[in-house]
């Protein structure tokens, strides 16, 4: 049995499917991973070590993969967990903000009492691309009140600019794995 674990190699368990959902797109499909022990246990653990001494009041996790990931995370950090989620889904009062795709427009949305004036939030998602669906969380919870300690995400596609448009705007920004291309 190898219990030796000095560097796991994350990425191997990421599996990459060229053309999907359309022509040109290869998309990053974190089920394997998430599917391996050991590669969901490093994967958590990597997603919170720079937080495990920060004040932080809730973990973020944007629909659908940042839940399941976000879940975790919050477990681990022993803080609670909020849901961004798409629109139409939430039951109570939402706030929500639109957010341009390749094509047309989404919406996502959060329960305009979930998160206080002056709370510590930790955003999660699964991956980080042109950052349109990260900033748009980022501009749900500062008009929340929230006060954004960072955003981290397993995967980063850095040709997109998405994490470095983040950190221009202050965010601070902690990615486990990088891919070339979009
Ligand atoms: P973006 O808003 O462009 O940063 O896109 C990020 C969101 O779209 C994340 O929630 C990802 O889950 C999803 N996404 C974008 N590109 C990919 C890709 N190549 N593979 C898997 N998921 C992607």
């Amino acid at each position: 049995m190898n219990t030796s674990r000095k560097v796991f190699d994350i990425k191997q368990y990421i599996r990459s499917i060229p053309d999907y959902p359309k022509p040109g797109i290869i998309f990053r499909d974190i089920t394997t991973l998430l599917a391996s022990a050991h590669g969901l246990r490093a994967a958590v653990d990597e997603l919170i070590w720079p937080f495990l001494n920060e004040d932080i009041d809730y973990v973020i996790g944007i629909e659908a993969r940042g839940f399941i990931l976000g879940g975790a995370v919050a477990h681990e950090l022993g803080k609670g967990f909020v849901p961004i989620r798409k629109k139409g889904k939430l039951p109570w009062k939402v706030i929500g903000k639109d957010y341009e795709l390749e094509y047309g427009v989404d919406r996502i949305e959060v329960h305009a009492d979930a998160i206080s004036q002056g709370d510590k939030v930790l955003l999660v998602d699964d991956l980080i691309a042109t950052g349109g669906t990260a900033n748009a969380a980022i501009d749900l919870i500062r008009e929340s009140g929230g006060d954004l300690v960072a955003a981290a995400f397993v995967i980063d596609l850095p040709d997109l600019g998405g994490a470095e448009r983040l950190r221009q705007k202050g965010v601070k920004v902690h990615t486990l794995v990088e891919f070339e291309g979009a």
